[in-house]
């Protein structure tokens, strides 16, 4: 499976920054490794305007509702408006900060599917649920509760991220066992929800992820990509994690 290298740049960005980021940035046209930029939807029209078009543009959040009065909401129309390909839901800090439930992460979800949109479902346990012995409970219980059995099969149209919340900006990575372990975990979980062995779904790493860890990290049998907030602002580190995929997807 191709994999898929993708940038989370949160709430960072300028202008100035989106004009000297793609000049300096430089992927092949032919490249079958995915490479996504979730950029604040403001600047969705700048790179538009400049970025090569082989480069995916997503965006980090949608809203449940289709239109109204949603004051500070953003539709999955308007998104497909501006090119919108990929859309990260349930990321922890949605889920932290704007208290985004399972439910509310589960509407989102399938209004993406339904519009076209690929998700990027984030499902990843805390420091207190892994000591605790809870990862795998929870991580099955993220997915079940947003990917209803109507879509486990829709296998190429979405995307789960594996983020640990311990390892999100804090510089701790889970060592490659360990989240290779938790991918053949969400392989199994989805496999058990109907999804065919031989299936397309791409099960990304994040969590610190940076130019010294991603070669070990996509060794792994079960990762398939990686969704990179800290390291993507910096155009040279996102190239060389893009490139290593690139390396080992070629293998
Ligand atoms: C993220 O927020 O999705 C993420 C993986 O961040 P970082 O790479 O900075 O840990």
């Amino acid at each position: 499976m191709n994999y898929l290298i993708a940038a989370n740049w949160k709430m960072n960005g300028s202008k100035n920054f989106i004009e000297s980021y793609f000049s300096s940035l430089n992927i092949k046209n032919n490249s079958e490794v995915k490479m996504l930029i979730c950029p604040p939807d403001c600047y969705l029209d700048d790179i538009n305007s400049i970025a090569l078009k082989i480069i995916l543009r997503g965006a980090q959040n949608l809203s449940t509702e289709s239109v109204g009065a949603y004051t500070g909401e953003v539709s999955d129309q308007m998104l497909i408006d501006h090119n919108v390909e990929y859309v990260i839901v349930g990321h922890s800090e949605r889920r932290e900060y704007h208290n985004e439930t399972n439910e509310i992460v589960a509407n989102k979800f399938k209004r993406a599917i339904d519009s076209n949109i690929i998700p990027i479902l984030c499902v990843g346990e805390s420091l207190e649920q892994r000591q605790s012995g809870e990862t795998f409970n929870h991580i099955r219980e993220q997915i079940e509760s947003v990917i209803g059995n109507d879509m486990i099969n829709n296998s190429d149209r979405y995307v789960i991220a594996y983020e640990p919340i311990w390892a999100i900006g804090t510089g701790e990575t889970a060592t490659p066992e360990m989240a290779n372990e938790v991918h053949i975990f969400i392989n199994k979980t989805l496999n058990d929800n109907g999804l065919s062995e031989n299936n397309n779904v791409n099960i990304i790493y994040g969590g610190s992820v940076n130019s010294n860890n991603a070669s070990d990290l996509f060794e792994m049998s079960h990762i398939n990509g990686a969704l990179i907030g800290g390291a993507s602002l910096d155009v040279n580190e996102f190239t060389k994690i893009y490139n290593i995929a690139e390396e080992i997807n070629n293998e």
